[in-house]
């Protein structure tokens, strides 16, 4: 993508309205516009992002078996009286009528219609397990939305249900659903530490949420610091094998983490005192098991392998795609801008031409973008007639992981410059060496 024909409003100034770094980045660097309290739209430059994240939490979400669907955003009031929460949703569930005067709501989760999906097609304890999930727009009328997508009216959430036969199988599909989020945080550059929490409006026993740390977090969190070193990393783990997945869960949830609705402040109190934290959190997802709440309430039954007819045992599991935006910019920026992880990047790299019009500048930058583009990779390629200056800074507010710099005295000695967002580093390469570095970096990405 060439800046001169690209649509990335940045702003120089700080917006007022923003109280928190993401949030007043996010506005800067043209990525979103605010439509309504809590409502935006997604300019170019955001939606890229939204969209790279999105496509992680699928792959993960299809490596863990788990498959896609989609339901709508609009749904009838009737299935949630069903299952009773129509009148307990209260005023965060947005009630819309439409002209045949039939009562509507805009989805705020979708337990209930994916339960009626369930009882409409699956009878059998042969058709299970099922994991079906979506990435959809919700709604939630939040008392107080503020910090941009952190906390929104509207916004865009991966939400799953698990369909099994029995509590073993519901419990592994939680697990299942806990280690496919921790591989997808990673991927992202974020440290999400799964943390015992309150079931809330969605009930039920077991349930973690995953908070990222963050001193603008809105949720406090206590934890045992040794927690915030556990990786994943590139371990394959074999999703159908329960006693592998349950050990990784085991691994990740020994250790003191909870939020303050579960904190046990004498279980903290027994951490060595060098290790016990307090600090805060954003919750970017959640995981519930719930057993037969919902299928109870619905009549979504199956027949077992001894022929009796049983509610199925379900689960539900979110991640705040949109929020994560937000979360990723609290954990990765600095007084400059946003530092992308490469995992989420809008453009992998950026290119910027010191003397537009130069003909040797010109045609280098040229030729980098083209064979960049040849490696699967888009460059952002800074093509304006501006002040170097004022393009680093763009670049810089933007947050491309690498930004390569092209001038025609760098050039007489046939080489450009590659520098790290990150660490500020810079080398200097031939063209050639600078494009086989951010393919190799790309390479595992
Ligand atoms: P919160 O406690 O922050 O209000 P929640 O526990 O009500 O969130 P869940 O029902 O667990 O939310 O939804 C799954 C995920 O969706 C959350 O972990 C969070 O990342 C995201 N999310 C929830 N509410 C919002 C919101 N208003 N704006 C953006 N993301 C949200
Ligand atoms: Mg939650």
């Amino acid at each position: 993508m060439r800046v001169s024909r690209y649509f990335m409003p940045v702003l120089k100034e700080n917006p007022a309205e923003a109280q928190i770094v993401s949030h007043r980045y996010m506005l800067r660097a043209g990525m979103i516009k605010q439509q309504a309290a809590g409502i935006y739209s997604w300019l170019p430059l955001g939606l890229r992002v939204l969209n790279r994240i999105q496509q992680i939490v699928n792959e993960e979400q299809e490596r863990a078996g788990h498959i896609p669907l989609l339901m709508p955003t609009l749904q009838p009031a009737d299935l949630w009286r069903e299952s009773g929460r129509y009148d307990d949703y209260g005023q965060e569930m947005l009630r819309i009528k439409d002209r045949q005067d039939r009562e509507m709501l805009y989805g705020p989760t979708n337990e209930e219609m994916i339960t009626d999906i369930f009882r409409a097609h699956v009878n059998s304890y042969k058709d299970l397990p099922l994991t079906l999930y979506h990435i959809q727009w919700k709604f939630r009328d939040e008392m107080r939305p503020r910090f941009g997508v952190m906390r929104g009216r509207e916004f865009l959430m991966k939400d799953g249900y698990n369909f099994d036969v029995d509590k073993p199988a519901a419990l592994h599909a939680y697990n299942r659903h806990m280690v496919s989020y921790l591989r997808t945080y990673e991927r992202m550059g974020l440290t999400a530490i799964p943390m015992r929490a309150d079931s809330g409006p969605i009930g039920g026993e077991d349930t973690h949420e995953f908070l990222v740390l963050a001193a603008t977090g809105e949720s406090e969190v206590f934890f045992d610091s040794a927690v915030t070193e556990l990786r994943l990393g590139t371990r394959e783990v074999d999703y159908d094998n329960r006693e592998e997945v349950a050990a990784v869960c085991k691994e990740f949830t020994t250790l003191y983490a909870r939020t303050d609705e579960t904190h046990d402040p004498a279980l903290f109190d027994a951490i060595p005192e060098d290790r016990r934290k307090v600090a805060r959190g954003i919750e970017v997802g959640q995981i519930f098991y719930f057993g037969t709440k919902y299928s109870e309430a619905m009549g979504a039954t199956v027949v077992t392998a001894d022929g009796s007819k049983v509610p199925v045992e379900m689960g539900s599991h979110g991640i705040g795609v949109s929020r994560l935006l937000g979360a990723i910019i609290e954990a990765s920026h600095d007084d400059k801008g946003i530092i992308w992880p490469e995992g989420v990047t809008p453009f992998p790299v950026g290119i910027v031409n010191l003397k537009q019009g130069d003909a040797a500048a010109d045609a280098a930058c040229e030729g980098l973008y083209k064979a960049l583009a040849a490696k699967g990779l888009e460059a952002l390629y800074d093509d304006r007639e501006e002040r170097a200056g004022a393009k680093f800074a763009t670049m810089d507010l933007i947050g491309l992981p690498w930004r390569i710099t092209v001038g025609p005295r760098g050039l007489a000695n046939g080489v450009v410059e590659l520098t790290s967002r990150r660490t500020g580093v810079s080398e200097e390469l031939t063209p050639e060496a600078a494009v086989t570095r951010i393919a190799e970096i790309y390479a595992g990405v």
